[in-house]
């Protein structure tokens, strides 16, 4: 079981995550990151189907703004 989200104070919009994990993360208005779950709360659990994905996002990202975790973040960027 994992949980998502993004720190959108470290993301450079690079556009590499929602070419890679379209079903999970999409773009602000101004180009941020952010989870299309929950909104970016980290309170989702990624389904099974999406976690091949969402890993493969992870490893891309340039800036580790992407965060996973086996709990809910409950809307919080820090946690391990
Ligand atoms: Fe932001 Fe990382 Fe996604 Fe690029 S891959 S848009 S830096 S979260």
């Amino acid at each position: 079981k994992k949980y998502t989200i993004v720190d959108k104070e470290t993301c450079i919009a690079c556009g590499a995550c929602g070419a890679t994990a379209p079903s999970i993360f999409d773009y602000d208005d101004e180009g941020l990151a952010f989870v299309i779950l929950d909104n970016n709360k980290g309170t989702a659990i990624v389904p099974d189907e999406y976690e091949d994905d969402l890993q493969d996002a992870f490893d891309g990202c340039p800036t580790e703004s992407i965060k996973i975790a086996e709990e809910s973040f409950e809307g919080k960027i820090i946690k391990a």
